[in-house]
This record gives structure tokens, sequence and C-alpha cells, in this order.
């Protein structure tokens, strides 16, 4: 089978792979040793890499969509460690979301989910954090759950992961601050820090899940860039690997959904660094399609 992550890259490509720090070492030498390979992946977090805006359209190769897409209507903080465990769900309460989410406008919603008290999460959360971006974005990021960093800013993947995942979207040409072409809408599975940033458990993802989903809606975005097995959880309704999930298109309101690995997690496994890459082509090659 022919291997996603490995492409014809001009320049222009390599520079892009080094805004995510990844190296690779083909295809000048094509038939990489093994100790090549693993030091070419190793390596390397995340350290800007000034190149110039790449062109979203070039020719690396992907992995063909398994569905066909259908039109979509249009600062410095701790290395991430792993979760801890689920909080017992019999600790969380939840209680209704205010009427109507499915229906409201940015601004309604996201006032709602400011002041929302569904969940036991309210309690101690600063901020809520509803999500960064053109909101009329073509690609739509999902993140799990707000960090401490976040729940003070109440912006999605402001620490160390948001850089690299920042690195991530830079490599293709996509960035938050850019309304229009090369935009993108980040947003979280969760709206509101689990404390100690323990694993949203499946209640709090169900609760909140109609937030995201009316974002999506008033998104309309071409593609769905889902980061994390929580985020998989809340879209796609499975708990499945990301491993399982990766390289196929699935698909969420009608719009291609794309599954990759949290960036938390690449920055604890950097080999996995060129998957995620293949996932960003995927992405991006889905939403030219
Ligand atoms: N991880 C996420 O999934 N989302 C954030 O906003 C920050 C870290």
């Amino acid at each position: 089978m022919s291997d996603p992550t490995r492409f014809d890259l001009d320049d222009r490509q390599r520079a892009m792979l080094a805004e995510m720090g990844v190296r690779v070492w083909w295809p000048s030498s094509p038939v990489a040793p093994a100790a090549e390979a693993q030091s070419a992946m190793s390596a390397v977090e995340a350290a800007p890499v000034p190149v110039a805006p790449p062109a979203v359209a070039h020719s690396v190769a992907a992995a063909a969509p398994s569905v066909a897409p259908s039109a979509a209507p249009r600062a410095p903080q701790a290395a991430p460690v792993a979760r801890p465990a689920a909080a017992p769900e019999s600790a969380v309460a939840i209680r209704p979301l205010a009427d109507g989410v499915d229906r409201m406008d940015w601004a309604t919603l996201q006032d709602t989910a400011a002041a929302c008290q569904a969940c036991d999460l309210c309690a101690q959360r600063k901020k809520s954090v509803f999500g960064v971006g053109d909101q009329q974005a073509n690609w739509m990021v999902v993140g799990e759950a707000p960090g401490e960093q976040e729940d003070q800013q109440g912006e999605p993947f402001v620490g160390q992961s948001g850089q690299l995942l920042d690195n991530m979207l830079k490599a293709v040409g996509l960035s938050r601050q850019v309304q229009g072409e090369g935009g993108v809408y980040i947003a979280n599975a969760i709206k509101c820090r689990p404390p100690g940033n323990h694993n949203p458990t499946p209640q709090e993802l169900a609760t909140c899940a109609p937030y995201l989903a009316r974002q999506v809606a008033l998104v309309q975005p071409k593609i769905i860039l889902l980061m994390g097995r929580f985020a998989v959880q809340s879209v796609l309704q499975t708990t499945e690997p990301i491993g399982k999930l990766r390289g196929q298109v699935h698909s969420y309101q009608g719009v291609p959904v794309v599954v990759t690995y949290h960036p938390a997690y690449l920055l604890r496994n950097p080999a996995d660094k060129a998957k995620a890459w293949a996932d960003l082509v995927l992405a991006l090659k889905t939403a030219q399609t």
C-alpha cells in the first residue's frame, strides 16, 4: 500500500513541514535507513520557521477519501501531560440547556455558552472558551476542552499545543488571525475547562454538543478537522481510536470530517507528526473538492 505520508516535495512544501516541526528525508534518499528515519521524525518541537505564505493548492498525494464528501452548505506552558482519568460520571449534574440553541445567532449562542450552567463544569470556569477565527471559514478545527491558559484567556489553544496547532495550520496556509481566504475557525467540543484537566465525561461531551453543532451550522465549513479522541467522541459518536479513524473522510451535518491527533499528543509523540501532516493534506484535498 502506498504511504500517504511520502510525497514528492518541493522546497515550499518542505518549508511547510518545517512549520510543523517535521523533517523529511525523501525523496532524495527514497529508502531511508531506519535510524535516519527515526532521527528525522524524533526532533523538533514547534519552533516557528518563517516562510512565505504557502499557496493552498499543491501537488502532494494523499489517501483517497473513502467517503465522497457531500456538498457542504456552504506564553510558554509546562509540557503537556496525559490527562487524568475521567471524573466519576455521577459527580456531574446535568441540567437542560437553554431553549433554541439550534436556532441562535452567533452573539446569542456565545452569550448563552458563557452563562451556561447545564453541567458542573461551570462552577470552576473563569471564562467559557467559545471559539476563535473566521466565522465563515472553509476550515473548522475542533479540539477537546480548554486547559488552564484557555480558561484564563477565553480563547482555544493558546498554550504550547496551540503553538503547534498554529504551526500546523500555517503549514497549509491557514491562520486563526485571517478573515476570508486562509482563515480558520477553531472551537472545542467542551466550552468550559474540566477541573484538573480531567478527561471529559460522556455526559459533559453530550451536554455541550449542541453548542458545537450550532457553531458548525453557522460556519458551514468545507472541512472539519477533529483533533483528539474527545473531539472524535463528541462529533462522530465513536470511541474508535484515532489510528483507526484517520485516513478516511467522515461526515458530520453533511460536512466532510478528517480525524487527526491532538497537538498535545504530537508534542509527546513527535514521530506521529508525519501522520498528522498526511491528515492535513487529506483535509486540504477534501476541502478543495
Ligand atoms: N486542548 C484543546 O483541545 N483545546 C484547547 O483549547 C486547548 C488545549
